[in-house]
């Protein structure tokens, strides 16, 4: 069996073996405007990108302009856009009703610090959906809002450090990123996901944790679904404990009305969020109780924070539109047309003649090229493999993470679920005459 690979958890494949590849030379080929871009980016940008996950061997597209469930890159070539960014984009691209609520208030305002009536009409419908959830306090990334309920718990509690699960991602903060990557630091510990008793164990040795942190669904590392029992069990520790229970629904938000901790009927102390409630916009927020929340009231002030572009009202106008539009129907529809697709893939991956695990919950699939899906996939035998597969893709008209990561979103059609079937038939029957 090869050696496990570690990759990162918004990975940067292999460029698809070091020997030639005919998949590799129809991408430079076919990519070109894209490749003397990143030779620029390069000398401007440190490793010529601003975001590690938007980066990937032997460079990373340049997009110019994104429709509906479409990307168009800088030499003119139309791509699927199955990651939306990493799931911000659950409407797709340029979708109507959220441009023009954006254009709208673009053109009336974009910032002062006071108040405005988006950023209620927004927290309104979060609190009316998470039943945990009474005030919500807004960041402006997902990282930001985790960075601030690590920082509402340690004031609360008076203690020092985080318990989060091994491969979990809540962001690249230091005391987060070390986790996503399966390493404890000096403030942060980790247990396995899925296995209460680690939970426990981490709680009764260590009495300096001020919070818990677990993602309802492993999103980065690899849709890796936890069930109610686990979540409930380690709530019930972290509190017995003494320490906070937070949920983080970044990414989780889609998979239900009222949260992917409403449908397992998970109770929180404090819950995050981020990517799409800010319609497309950077944002996040901390929900929690009018208790917990009090911290921050200026009548009797414990807690000082603020930000420049907090509740921004442009991504607070976007998100309103977002949020409203993410009705369970359409919910259950990108779950469903995931299933299409998860069948769709497994077919074609059997005319190759290629192994292919898959991950599903909901409206996101991780693809592994093995017989069995590791544990995350950040540690992962396939790495190979799914880096061929990701450049195929690619050359095919389909964008997925380089991880294996596939997005659903309320746009894409049964059409397109076809369409998107048989190009990646056509990618992985790439990847097999190379490898085979
Ligand atoms: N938490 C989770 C579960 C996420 O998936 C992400 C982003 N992928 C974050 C936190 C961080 O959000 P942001 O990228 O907006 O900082």
């Amino acid at each position: 069996m090869a050696q496990a690979e570690r990759t990162s958890p918004e990975p940067t494949p292999g460029e698809g073996g070091r020997n030639y590849s005919p998949i590799r030379e129809r991408y430079l080929t076919e990519t070109a405007g894209s490749g003397t871009l990143h030779e620029r980016a390069k000398q401007l940008l440190p490793g010529g990108t601003s975001r590690q996950a938007g980066f990937w061997m032997p460079y990373p597209l340049t997009y110019e302009r994104a429709e509906g469930p479409f990307l168009y890159d800088v030499d003119g070539r139309q791509y699927f856009d199955l990651i939306y960014n990493y799931t911000a984009m659950v409407h797709g691209h340029g979708y109507p009703p959220i441009v023009e609520a954006a254009q709208r208030q673009a053109g009336i305002g974009t910032g002062w610090a006071g108040g405005n009536r988006l950023q209620l009409d927004l927290a309104e419908q979060m609190v009316d959906r998470i039943a945990s959830v009474e005030q919500v306090r807004f960041t402006n990334s997902g990282t930001e809002a985790n960075a601030l309920a690590f920082t509402i718990a340690r004031k609360v509690t008076g203690r020092s450090k985080l318990l989060m699960a091994r491969f979990g991602y809540h962001g690249s903060l230091m005391e987060f990123e070390c986790g996503s990557f399966g390493h404890e630091g000096p403030i942060t510990r980790l247990a396995a996901y899925n296995d209460l008793a680690d939970f426990e164990r981490v709680l009764a040795e260590d009495d300096d944790i001020a919070m818990v942190i677990l993602e309802p669904v492993l999103g980065s590392g690899g849709v890796v679904a936890a069930d109610a029992a686990f979540l409930k069990g380690v709530g019930a520790a972290a509190r017995k404990a003494g320490a906070l229970f937070v949920i983080d629904e970044v990414m989780t938000l889609r998979f239900d009305y009222h949260g992917a901790q409403g449908a397992l009927d998970i109770t929180t102390d404090l819950t995050t969020f981020g990517k799409l409630i800010g319609g497309g916009f950077p944002v996040g927020a901390v929900g929690g109780q009018r208790d917990m929340l009090k911290i921050f009231d200026p009548d009797d002030l414990k807690l000082f924070h603020t930000g420049t572009f907090n509740a921004n009202p442009v991504t607070m106008a976007a998100g309103g539109v977002s949020l409203a539009e993410l009705t369970s129907e359409r919910i259950d529809d990108m779950a469903r047309r995931a299933e299409d697709l998860k069948t769709g893939l497994r077919a074609a991956a059997a005319t190759a003649g290629l192994p292919l695990a898959i991950n599903h919950h909901a409206s996101l699939l991780n693809l592994y090229f093995s017989d069995t899906p590791p544990e995350s996939s950040v540690v992962r035998e396939d790495a190979e493999l799914i880096g061929r597969f990701h450049l195929a893709a690619m050359n095919h008209g389909l964008f997925v993470a380089p991880r294996g990561l596939i997005a659903m979103s309320t746009v894409l059609t049964d059409a397109h679920i076809g369409e998107i079937s048989e190009r990646a038939a056509a990618a992985m029957a790439d990847v097999a005459a190379e490898t085979g």
